[in-house]
């Protein structure tokens, strides 16, 4: 059976670069669960659905024919046929995730559907993309409700200044004053948000943490590694 090592963290934390970069370099699959939500909400934004109405939110996500590309040099989302990879991280799609990502039902729909693929890796199913060597799995609930079981489980925190800087510097490409402000709805009210369904931002019996505050990716993903290969 192959690795399965569960990794998360809130936003700006770093955990999809280091995952990646981890998966890559151990030649894992790699599934970002937190594209899973994006794709639920994309779906039924496509479909018309007010997203306020948790029924067909629910009935819509079971419908959804969502392909996860879990090929950690190429991760790709698609949906009906639709590559969304891109589409998924329109700041107006954030903005709304959490509304889809507290709904219980998504979540339980999500929950086996990732389920799935961490199993069809861990197997090496026909048609895995790791062989069966593993899989790097990603997001919020990864260590305490979808793979409770994995056999690495990591919570990688930092502090909120540094997780504001992150992501302002991914989403606008720098980190002053002005584009931090313009972040902190996104980040911290997010979190906020889905702290209500989640215990991301404490680890768990048995989960180790990596404080990244102070780190480069470079630092968290020799952290991550070395834990792994303890
Ligand atoms: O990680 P990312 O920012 O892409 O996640 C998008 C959203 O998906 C989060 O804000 C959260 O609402 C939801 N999510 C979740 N559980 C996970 C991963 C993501 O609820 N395991």
């Amino acid at each position: 059976r192959g690795v399965v090592v569960a990794i998360d963290g809130p936003s700006g934390s770093g955990k999809s670069t280091v995952s990646r970069r981890i998966a890559a370099e151990l030649g894992l699959a790699y599934l970002d669960t937190g594209a899973t939500y994006r794709a639920a909400t994309w779906w039924c934004l496509r479909r018309g659905v007010e997203l306020s109405d948790t029924d067909a939110v629910a009935a819509t996500v079971r419908d959804m024919p969502l392909e996860m590309v879990t090929d950690p040099a190429g991760p790709r989302v698609v949906c009906d046929g639709e590559d969304i990879t891109d589409a998924i991280r329109a700041s107006a799609l954030s903005a709304v995730v959490s509304q889809v990502a507290t709904n219980l039902e998504v979540r339980a729909e999500l929950c086996r559907l990732q389920r799935a693929e961490i199993e069809a890796e861990a197997t090496g199913a026909p048609g895995s993309r790791s062989a069966g060597r593993g899989i790097v799995a990603e997001g919020r609930d990864i260590t305490t409700v979808v793979a409770p079981d994995a056999d690495v489980r990591i919570l990688l925190t930092a502090d909120e200044q540094a997780r504001l800087a992150r992501r302002a510097k991914e989403l606008h490409g720098t980190a002053d004053a002005a584009t931090i402000e313009a972040t902190r709805d996104e980040v911290v009210r997010r979190d906020a948000d889905d702290s209500t369904v989640s215990t991301f931002m404490t680890a768990a019996d048995g989960v180790t943490t990596v404080d990244t505050s102070g780190y480069g990716v470079e630092e968290t993903f020799h952290a991550v590694l070395a834990l792994i290969r303890a």
